[in-house]
């Protein structure tokens, strides 16, 4: 590079502030770089959440998938009762224990969902387990256990079974197992659609209200 007339009065040639102002500018790119690659790890991560399994099922089967719920929530309610403990004459929950025994919870969901992965299921019950995290930190910090009422421990129980089987965050487990409605094709869960034995059809709830509506 030609030496400037600046040059002769600057204590730094000029081209030492060109190379200053281009390594800001390499650096501010190498952040945004950064910040990038991080950004798309979370979505990759959001990508390579296990998905569900749906299954078809024929209208005469829904029968044989009514008492799937509640034996699901049965089953997870005998797991999670196992982390009460008897103080004085109250029962408190520990918290630490209900996390602790996530395998057990595992082991239900894979029981009686069987087309399910086992993947899946673990991914369910971690991330149902997941909003509760809180309660067992902050369990963590006291000198005793935080739960301790029967009405309590019981509410939470019902909260964590909600989670597992499906709320406003996550598909419900029955969702899992659809039916074709035989009036407008759709697909809907098990417990979302009405099976006519006699004529062996299926009509999903909002047909049924608009045929409601003809009337
Ligand atoms: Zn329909």
């Amino acid at each position: 590079m030609e030496p400037f007339i600046g040059d002769y009065y600057n204590d730094t040639p000029n081209c030492v502030n060109v190379i200053d102002k281009m390594n800001e500018e390499l650096s501010e790119v190498q952040n945004e770089n950064e910040l990038l690659k991080k950004r798309l790890a979370i979505l990759e991560n959001i990508n390579n959440c296990p998905k569900p399994t749906i299954t078809i099922i024929k209208g005469e089967d829904i029968e044989k998938y009514e008492s799937l719920n509640d034996d699901i929530e049965k089953e997870l309610k005998e797991i999670l009762n196992q982390s009460k403990v008897q103080d004085d004459d109250e029962h408190s929950l520990d918290m630490e224990d209900i996390f602790l025994s996530s395998n057990k919870l595992v082991k239900i969901l894979k029981k009686y969902l069987v087309n399910e992965t086992e993947e899946w299921c673990k991914y369910r019950i971690d991330s149902a387990l997941n909003k509760y995290e809180s309660l067992r930190y902050l369990n963590s910090y006291w000198w005793e256990r935080i739960i301790k009422d029967d009405v309590l421990c019981d509410k939470i129980i019902d909260m964590i079974v909600e989670s597992i089987m499906g709320d406003e965050y996550e598909p419900r487990i029955s969702e899992l197992y659809v039916v074709q409605c035989n009036k407008c094709n759709g697909y809907n869960s098990y417990d979302d659609i009405r099976y006519d034995k006699d004529d062996n059809t299926t009509i999903c709830f909002n047909c049924s209200e608009e045929m409601f509506d003809d009337y």
